[in-house]
Parts: C-alpha cells; sequence; structure tokens
C-alpha cells in the first residue's frame, strides 16, 4: 500500500467551523479543487433583458419596467400586488410575504429590474416572489450557475466558495494532449479552460448542450473522470502484483498431514464432533496418501461439475498457483453451485499446506457452509474450525487455539473472524461469500490477517452479477470469474403475481404441496424504520398460517430471535419436519433446502429486484416444479407505483440472475446500484458508463500507457480527482 497522503499543515489550534464551512465539509469540498469540481446543477440567465411582449409562460425572465400599481390586498391571503409596465406589456408581480423596504422599492413611478418564473392565469403574465434590482445595473456577461447544495449554504455564498477554489486550484494539464486529440478533445478545452466555462459560461452557449452534457468542456471532464477511476484501479492492480502471496499449488504426498490423536481434538462446530477424525478413516486414507485432497474431494463428490464450474474453478486454481495474491470475484446465479467451487479452492489451498478462511455475512448462512463443508472436507480428514460471535467463550478459545496452532485447516464463521484476537497460522486464501453484503473496511481488515510479508489470496462470490459496463468500471481491479449454468435437472420456477385479495387462494395451494410433502417458504418484508412491525407482520401471518393449515408444523424465524433459537427452527425445517417456514428476510441469502417448492413474498412491492430474486433462487433446487408466489398489496393507494410495477413484472418475465440484474440497473440506475459497494464515493459523478462508452473504451487503453510513460502524471492526476479516497476504492 501506498503511504498515506501528506496531510496539510493545520494550525494547533484549529478554529472552529463556522455553519457553512461545515456545510462544505458536509458536501465534501475540502480542497480548492473539489470546489473547483463542484459544478452547477442548472444556471439562470441574467445576462439580457426581454420584453414582456416576447416572453412565454414557464419562461425564466429578466424584465425592466416602471411600476404603475401597487397595493397590499388584505382580502383572503395578504399579499402585494404590482404591476409593471415595459412598454411592450405588463406583468403583475405578487408577494406573500414582504417587509417594508421592499414595498419603497416597488412604489408606483419606481423603475425596478425583476426576474423570475412567468406564470399565466386569468390576470395576465404573473410573477411570483420574482428578485428585484433597482433598473439599470450592468447585466452579468456569463450565465450564473446554480449548485447542488445542502441546509445551511446559501448559493450566494457557495458561489465565492467556488469561484475562490476555482482561482486557487491547480489546474495544469494531467493528461497529455495526444491521447486526448484521439477522442477529438483537443487542448482547446484544457481542465481550466474547461472548469472556468462550466462554471461561468457564455451566454451564447446553447444550454442543451450544457444540460446533456453533450458539451466539449463537459466531454472533457467525464474523460478525466473516467481516466482517473482506471488509473486508480490499475495502480492497485500493480500495486498487488508486486505483493506476494502463497503459491497454493497441488502437492500430492504433502498432505494430508497424520492427526493429533483424538483425544487432543477438540470437537468443533454447531454440530459437535465434525472436526474429530476418526483413526479407521485415517487409516483408510493411508493408501491415498499420493493423491491429492483436491483430487479425492472431486472423486467424492455426488455430481458432476458442470461446464461452468469446471471452467471457474480452473481460473481460481491457477491464479492460486501464482506467487501474486488473487483478487477475483466469482459471480453466479442464486443456485449455481458457488459452494462447491470455494470448496474445491480450499482444498487446492490446504493440500499446499495452507489454512483457509470463508466468511459469510449471517451465522444461519456460515452454519450451511459449514455443515456442507464438513460433510465433504471431514472424510477427507480435514479438521475444519468454527467461529461465530454467539459463541461460547469455551468453544470460542477452543477454535482460537485451533486456528493459532494451525490445526484448522479451514476455518468458517461470521465476521467474528476478522476481529483481532484470530491469529491465523499460516492463512493462505480467504473466501467471502455475499460479498456485497460486507462493507470495504471488513473485506479490508480479512485481508490484512497477513502472514510475514505474505497476503492472503481473496475470491469473493455474489449472486448479484453485475453488468458488464459496471464490471469495466468499478471493478476494473478484479478479475471476474463467472458461473453461467445452472446444474442439470432444475425445473424452472414459475413466478405468479398475486394481489393480496386473493390471499386464501394462495392458502389453499399450500396445503396442496404440503400433501405431496413438500415445503414452503413465506417471507414478510423487514420493514428498516420499524423492527417492531416487522414482527407484527410474520407473526400474525405465522397465526394465519397456523390457524389455517392445521396439522402442519408453521415455523416462525426472525431478526430478534436468540440464535439457538434460530438454528432450532432452521434444523427443523431443513430435516423436513416443518412443512412452512413464516420468516422475514433472513433466509435472503444462501439457505439450501431442496425439498423446499413453494415461495411466497408477502409485500413482494416492498422489496428490490436483486433481492426479489435472491428470495425466489431459495426453491427450485430440487427436481419438483417450483413457484413463486409475489403477494402484492397497494395499501391506500390506488395502484403499485411505476417502478413496483416494473419489478414485479421483471420476475415473472424472467429466471435469469443476468437480466434480472440488467433491468435493475435500468430501474434504479448506476448509482443505487452500486450502494452496496458501500462506498457513494467509488461512484462517478459525472460520466455514465453506458451513455459514455466509448471514453470508458479511451479511458481503459490509456490507463496502461500513461502510468508506464507518465507516471508522475498518472500519481497528480488520479490525486487530483480521488484524493485521499484512492485507497477506499482498492478494497
Ligand atoms: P449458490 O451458488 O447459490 O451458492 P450452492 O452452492 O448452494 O449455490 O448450490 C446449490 C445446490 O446445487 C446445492 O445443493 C449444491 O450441492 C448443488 N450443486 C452444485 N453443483 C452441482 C452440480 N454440478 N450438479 C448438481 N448439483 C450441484
Ligand atoms: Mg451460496
Amino acid at each position: 500500500m501506498s503511504p498515506p497522503l501528506a496531510q496539510p499543515s493545520c494550525p494547533p489550534l484549529a478554529k472552529a467551523l463556522t455553519g457553512p464551512q461545515k456545510a462544505l465539509r458536509k458536501l465534501g469540498l475540502h480542497r480548492a479543487i473539489d470546489l473547483a469540481l463542484h459544478l452547477p446543477l442548472r444556471y439562470e440567465d441574467e445576462t439580457r433583458l426581454v420584453k414582456l411582449r416576447e416572453v412565454r409562460e414557464g419562461d425564466v425572465a429578466q424584465v425592466e419596467g416602471r411600476v404603475t400599481h401597487a397595493e397590499i390586498k388584505l382580502s383572503g391571503h395578504r399579499q402585494l400586488l404590482v404591476t409593471l409596465d415595459d412598454g411592450t406589456g405588463t406583468c403583475l408581480l405578487r408577494f406573500f410575504t414582504f417587509y417594508p423596504s421592499m414595498q419603497k422599492a416597488l412604489a408606483v413611478g419606481s423603475p425596478v429590474r425583476v426576474r423570475g418564473e412567468i406564470r399565466g392565469g386569468f390576470a395576465g403574465l404573473t410573477m411570483m416572489h420574482p428578485v428585484v434590482k433597482p433598473a439599470g445595473g450592468v447585466l452579468a456577461t456569463a450565465l450564473t450557475p446554480v449548485y447542488p447544495t445542502v441546509a445551511g449554504l446559501s448559493q450566494s455564498y457557495l458561489r465565492r466558495a467556488i469561484q475562490a477554489g476555482l482561482e486557487r486550484a491547480a489546474l495544469s494539464d494531467t493528461v497529455p494532449a495526444e491521447y486526448l486529440q484521439e477522442i477529438g478533445l483537443q487542448s482547446l478545452w484544457n481542465m481550466r479552460k474547461a472548469l472556468s466555462f462550466l462554471h461561468h459560461p457564455a451566454p451564447d452557449v446553447s444550454l442543451a448542450a450544457l444540460q446533456d452534457h453533450s458539451h466539449p468542456a463537459w466531454q472533457r471532464l467525464k474523460a478525466e473522470e473516467l481516466l482517473a477511476q482506471q488509473l486508480s484501479q490499475l495502480q492497485s492492480r500493480r500495486e498487488r502484483a508486486r505483493l506476494r502471496a502463497p503459491v497454493l499449488a497441488g502437492q500430492p504426498g504433502q498432505r494430508p498431514r497424520q492427526p493429533e490423536p483424538m483425544a487432543e481434538r477438540p470437537a468443533a462446530g454447531p454440530v459437535a464432533d465434525h472436526t474429530a477424525v476418526g483413526e479407521d478413516l485415517v487409516a483408510a486414507a493411508a493408501p491415498l496418501m499420493a493423491q491429492t485432497l483436491y483430487a479425492r474431494l472431486l472423486a467424492a463428490l455426488p455430481f458432476q461439475l458442470t461446464a461452468a464450474q469446471t471452467r471457474v474453478v480452473a481460473e481460481i486454481t491457477q491464479d492460486i498457483a501464482r506467487p501474486v495474491p488473487m483478487h477475483r470475484l466469482l459471480q453466479g446465479d442464486v443456485g449455481a453451485g458457488k459452494t462447491v467451487v470455494a470448496a474445491l479452492a480450499a482444498v487446492a489451498c490446504i493440500d499446499a499446506g495452507w489454512q483457509c478462511a470463508l466468511m459469510a455475512p449471517t451465522e444461519i448462512l456460515a452454519t450451511q457452509h459449514f455443515a456442507k463443508l464438513v460433510g465433504w472436507l471431514h472424510p477427507l480428514g480435514i479438521t475444519v474450525a468454527w467461529l461465530t460471535g454467539s459463541q461460547k467463550a469455551k468453544e470460542r478459545r477452543e477454535m482460537l487455539a485451533l486456528i493459532a496452532s494451525g490445526q484448522a485447516q479451514l476455518v468458517v464463521g461470521t465476521h467474528a473472524l476478522i476481529q483481532d484476537k484470530v491469529q491465523f497460522k499460516n492463512l493462505a486464501l480467504a473466501v467471502i461469500d455475499e460479498q456485497h453484503r460486507f462493507g470495504v473496511a471488513q473485506r479490508l481488515a480479512l485481508r490484512s490477517k497477513l502472514v510475514d510479508e505474505l497476503e492472503p489470496h481473496l475470491l469473493m462470490m455474489t449472486a448479484t452479477p453485475i453488468p458488464r459496463t459496471l464490471a469495466m468500471s468499478y471493478y476494473a481491479d478484479l478479475d471476474v470469474s463467472t458461473i453461467d449454468e445452472l446444474p442439470p435437472g432444475r425445473t424452472p420456477i414459475i413466478t405468479k403475481v398475486v394481489n393480496d385479495a386473493r390471499r386464501d387462494e394462495v392458502i389453499a395451494r399450500i396445503r396442496g404441496q404440503i400433501e405431496q410433502g413438500r415445503q414452503i417458504y413465506w417471507v414478510c418484508p423487514l420493514i428498516e424504520e420499524s423492527e417492531a412491525l416487522d414482527l407484527t407482520n410474520a407473526t400474525e401471518t405465522h397465526a394465519q398460517l397456523s390457524e389455517a393449515l392445521p396439522g402442519v408444523m408453521v415455523g416462525l424465524l426472525h431478526s430478534r430471535m436468540p440464535v439457538p433459537e434460530k438454528k432450532a427452527v432452521m434444523s427443523l425445517f431443513t430435516t423436513g419436519q416443518m412443512g412452512v417456514l413464516v420468516s422475514t428476510t433472513v433466509i435472503e441469502v444462501g439457505v439450501d433446502v431442496p425439498n423446499a417448492s413453494l415461495m411466497v413474498i408477502e409485500h413482494a412491492e416492498r422489496f428490490g429486484l436483486s433481492q426479489l430474486h435472491q428470495l425466489r433462487g431459495r426453491v427450485g433446487r430440487g427436481a419438483a416444479a417450483s413457484a413463486c408466489v409475489l403477494l402484492y398489496s397497494t395499501g391506500d393507494a390506488p395502484r403499485l407505483s411505476e417502478t413496483a410495477r416494473e419489478r414485479l413484472k421483471a420476475m415473472a418475465e424472467t429466471n435469469d440472475g443476468f437480466e434480472i440484474a440488467r433491468r435493475d440497473l435500468e430501474i434504479r440506475g448506476p448509482g443505487e446500484f452500486m450502494g452496496a459497494r458501500q462506498s457513494g464515493d467509488a461512484m462517478l459523478r459525472f460520466a455514465d458508463v453506458n451513455e459514455d462508452a466509448h471514453l470508458l473504451d479511451w479511458a481503459r487503453r490509456l490507463a496502461p500507457q500513461m502510468l508506464d510513460q507518465h507516471p508522475a502524471l498518472a500519481e497528480q492526476h488520479v490525486l487530483r480527482w480521488l484524493g485521499g479516497k484512492a485507497e477506499f476504492l482498492k478494497a
């Protein structure tokens, strides 16, 4: 990692910030360059005067004329009514709040300049609360910028601050001219010029070109921004390439090592005795010593890998066999079979004599992984440890000891894995499941569990595929592996969108499924503002279903339940004893019960699209025909909102996670879509990866050349655009 950025020297007793200064900070405007890059939302034209004869309704117009009438109307709303005549027509000015000084300025006979939006109406042309100035002042020579702002920060303060920033900021060009020529942006629009222009455009400019950002000054800025993003990601990729990581290549014969006598091995895990390796097993394994664990796992799996799984496993094992840390994202739709890929990567790591860690975002999910992995790896003589926040102190101590001594070859757990107390003996591979649910800081923390000078390899998994353009820009420093095929034998899930008024029919259908020996998930929404409300919703549904389905075990699972209770409920469902599981979104990710064939989502209109898709992925895991019912309710409104309708429609129309992601991006826009990366700072402010694809291509091409040929300029460029945020973006 590069050293922290030098801090500008601060006076020892920093003066308290004033309100507007604090507001500037809130907008992220610290440095002169930050101010210079804070661009207007829109402009107002104060450069010219128009005649009332020429104005149209909706125009923002600046007019000079004489007051011909002024009165305070007392009936109804108290207001000041003024008639202005400019010789070509008249306009009524209306003020609902006014002061004696204003009345004086607007006395009959006074020449005034007013600016405001023109409205029609039966009284003729009208302006509400126009800005009033004495007539005859000098006109502005450029359009007046209107900036995005926050409470407590006036436009006039912001304009002055930005003007000062613009003058102070170092704006020498960092992009060599020959590169700019490739996209038709010659030095005519250098940075200083482009920025001055965008803050104060000449009055004759096409407002449309400013608004749709097609103006060359905008193009210049967008190109610069995309270049900064690509440069910073390439920098981090190259920095990583200089780091060393353990070489994880299969070394038959080295593993499995001799396990210690059983008595010395504390039992691990939510299910006792998982780590214990029976002597008989070890004995049975002896003739196989020459074979890698990897080969043995592959042979022992109850299914054949799909072609896509085989491909991504090869990509991963090649990566980790190199002495450079892997930084790879494994994406695959829900149910595509990512876990077995992680397991194979883990055994490749263990084969080479190193430890592997797998971190999952929730305890339920970690438990499932643990059970699955233990099922596969225990027969091979591999010790799997288990670490979560809810663990008893004694068990936890034992686990920590196993991890520190290196006896635990694989460690599965939740966030508990990244706490300070956790000392690995030789961690070489960290797998993060559902990576988008972890914050950047948490991912960095796992990476920092360094062993000596070596950095672990990092494999992140996600079921929310990232559309290509986003992958190219925001994840340019990641290698991506994609499982684009589901295991065979799955029947497609049929999705129905049903009005909550027909709830009884849905319950009848549940009865039918239960009679066929199937199981059902019923999900209630999580309402963030009120956990209590979630609970009511889920509890009521639970009561209703229990009553409607006599003789069927209906369980309830929600976020406030203590972990052991959650686990008990979950295990009743996994073992098939429980017919219906009512839950809030705790089962959102990763739960695997192949016998579950129906998913009902209540208030589906409140869920996001990718969340709905993830939930739906909990069914259709076995061979039975599966269905998903999206119950919606419009509440007091006559119908659903446009976006809610689009989401539900998308769900009914496709099962394909990539298509869902594409539509989600369309509905929400990249800003919100990427929100999961938990770093609004990572967002592009000016460029749009879809609209500006040609600039993105250019920046991608250019970044390596620029780093090689103009490293100092590249450094300066990244610093200008990203400041201290660059480090953060590398996570
Ligand atoms: P996800 O990608 O959503 O994490 P999982 O890893 O949980 O999916 O896999 C879903 C189910 O499919 C599991 O029961 C898993 O054992 C099974 N599975 C994975 N790969 C295959 C395969 N190649 N053939 C058949 N079943 C498979
Ligand atoms: Mg999974």
